[in-house]
């Protein structure tokens, strides 16, 4: 279903979630544009995915070739000045006694989603679309659909719109959304991502398994190694990646 007196503007950072919820984006709405934020982060690598992404996406799908309009890479160094995090800083992963990871940057999506909504308030989207999932994800409480929807009403009080967050990964685990991938896109959709999208926390891009590149050991890297073995596990019929060693 296209909604073309609508578009949508994804939040893109150029890992597997929100390249997901782009090719989403493409699929349903005739206007897509993408925003993304350097803030700091060690893994920074996963910018340098987004225009590979955004090229391959244009080359592999023709009839997203024409919705997928331009992109916005916009700089917040407050973030990294303000914290101390693994995700900004080179000190070791760990989880603290609340059992959240030192990768999580406080205040990040707030900051993020405020800016979309800014951004989407200028070039006139009605709906924001953001990779967030309370399903299995790292225990980060601006990931939470409460975090969302508040937010939700906050910018639309804030700057009297009607925004519509979506987050349609909510209550998807990792193995869903590598399927709903599937489904947008068939196994090219899997192997563009599988290739040129990036989680790991430690910007490690050297290393190649089946189910991309990454260290293999931090959180993201478990998270997405785990999904993806079980998504081949229950997808039967689908034949492994081998992978290519680049
Ligand atoms: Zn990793």
């Amino acid at each position: 279903m296209t909604d073309a007196a609508v578009g949508a503007l994804v939040l893109f950072s150029g890992g597997q979630d929100s390249t997901t919820c782009l090719a989403l984006a493409l699929d349903q709405y005739a206007r897509v544009e993408t925003i993304g934020f350097d803030y700091g982060q060690r893994h920074r690598v996963e910018l340098g995915q987004r225009a590979t992404i955004r090229e391959s996406l244009r080359q592999k799908f023709p009839t997203w070739r024409g919705r997928l309009g331009e992109d916005h890479l916009f700089r917040i160094e407050a973030l990294a000045q303000i914290s101390t995090t693994a995700m900004t800083h080179d000190v070791e992963i760990v989880v603290d006694s609340r059992n959240l990871p030192n990768t999580f940057v406080p205040g990040r999506n707030l900051v993020f989603l405020t800016l979309a909504a800014a951004l989407a308030y200028r070039r006139g989207f009605k709906h924001i679309v953001g990779g967030m999932c309370e399903t299995d994800f790292s225990g980060y409480p601006d990931c939470r659909d409460d975090t969302v929807k508040a937010m939700q009403l906050a910018v639309n009080l804030g700057m009297d719109t009607r925004f519509v967050l979506e987050t349609p990964l909510m209550w998807l685990d990792k193995a869903a959304t590598w399927r709903l991938a599937e489904t947008l896109g068939g196994t090219t959709l899997v192997d563009l991502i599988v290739e040129s999208t990036h989680s790991c926390y430690l910007g490690e891009r050297a290393i190649r398994h089946d189910w991309g590149h990454g260290c293999g050991s931090c959180p993201a890297c478990r998270l997405r190694a785990e999904g993806f073995r079980k998504y081949i596990a229950s997808s039967g019929t689908r034949p492994c990646l081998t992978p290519t060693g680049a």
